[in-house]
């Protein structure tokens, strides 16, 4: 079967040639173990994280080694009584076409609910993130003004529809004109902004927000982060849940030092790994696959299609490609 490895750390934006494709053969499949066949794989920006040789909450990918990451599976062959072949199944595995896993690996998801899919975006790990950074550290109450940044992206998405869901007013920010009239006309925002064609974001966020910002959720960092800040709140809070702006950068860039407004705005601002929620994920899945159910949440992704575009895929993330979950289906 085929598989992509790492082949190298990437300095800065990565490259197609930091990945490359390999042959291997699969062992025979030992009880208790199931032997899987990957039908869509995630593409996440934590991922440039773990291409680079440094510690941080998720070990380093290694070089020669296969990339992992969330991926839905068929089982093939079972020797677990947990699974029968036909099941689908998610789990954190290999970026390899064929593998094999251990029954613990494994998590079988309910495809009479929502497509196989939705369990990588909506109703996996970007959905939870979402929930638990909005509803538990940003404690949205209704009439409240909640800004999100990456807002068309896995997790923005959902943050935006969850907001409004809690009757919040919501402005997204995003990178092209035709995602800032997608949040407004299919996903319910009240106003948003494309962040690549705004001279002044200061002036153009205290527009979309006459009452000021009270829930910041923060996906990005960097410049859109500052002007943000210049409208926060009393009171604020900000989930700090991503800086993609900052990830493929090899010095850290200096901006505005905006902590004596979140200072005397009495801020408050929590970093957060969606991990952190792991014991109350029943309670997020409940929330939103209710959501999903009721057509209060669209589960909407950008499909790749062909195993070999992996890279392809994840690196598009760093140029704004998808709207909602980038996926790929092998
Ligand atoms: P997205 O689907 O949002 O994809 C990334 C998006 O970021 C792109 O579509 C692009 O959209 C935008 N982007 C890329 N580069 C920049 C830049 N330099 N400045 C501003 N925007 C940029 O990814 P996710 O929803 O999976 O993740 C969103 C954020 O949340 C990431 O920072 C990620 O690391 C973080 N995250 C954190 C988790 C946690 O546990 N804390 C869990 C999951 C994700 P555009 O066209 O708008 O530029």
């Amino acid at each position: 079967t085929e598989q992509i490895v790492l082949a190298s750390r990437p300095k800065g934006l990565p490259v197609s040639d930091d990945f490359r494709m390999m042959q291997v053969e699969l062992p025979v499949i030992k009880p208790g173990e199931i032997l899987l066949k990957g039908l869509y794989y995630s593409v996440d920006p934590y991922m440039r994280g773990r291409m680079n040789d440094a510690k941080s909450y998720a070990p380093p990918f290694e070089i020669d080694k296969p990339i992992y990451g969330g991926v839905i599976g068929k089982v093939m062959e079972s020797l677990s009584e947990h699974f029968r072949p036909g099941d689908m199944v998610v789990g954190n595995f290999p970026w390899q076409k064929d593998f094999i896993a251990t029954e613990k690996e494994a998590r079988k998801i309910d495809t009479s609910l929502a497509p196989p899919s939705y369990y990588l975006g909506v109703l996996g790990m970007t959905g939870l993130t979402a929930y638990f950074g909005l509803i538990h550290i940003g404690k949205p109450k209704a009439g409240e003004t909640v800004v999100v940044s990456g807002a068309a992206g896995a997790v923005g998405i959902v943050v935006g529809q969850i907001a409004k869901i809690q009757g919040c007013y919501v402005v997204g920010i995003a990178g092209s004109d035709e995602k800032v009239k997608l949040l407004k006309s299919e996903f319910g925002f009240d106003e948003a902004i494309n962040y690549k064609t705004t001279p002044d974001m200061n002036k153009a966020i205290a527009a979309a927000c006459p009452k000021g910002v009270d829930i910041y959720f923060d996906n990005v960092g960097g410049e859109i982060s500052d002007a943000v800040i210049k409208n926060i709140n009393f009171h604020a809070r900000i989930p700090l849940c991503g800086q993609i702006s900052l990830y493929n950068t090899t010095e850290t860039p200096m901006g505005p030092r905006l902590q004596p407004m979140l200072l005397t705005r009495s801020v408050l601002m929590q970093g957060f790994i969606v991990g952190d929620f792991k014991d109350r994920f029943p309670e997020g899945i409940k929330h939103l696959a209710q959501w999903v159910k009721e057509g209060k949440l669209k589960g909407t992704e950008t499909i790749e299609h062909g195993f070999q575009n992996l890279p392809k895929a994840l690196l598009g993330l760093f140029k704004g490609d998808n709207t909602g979950k980038m996926i790929v289906e092998a």
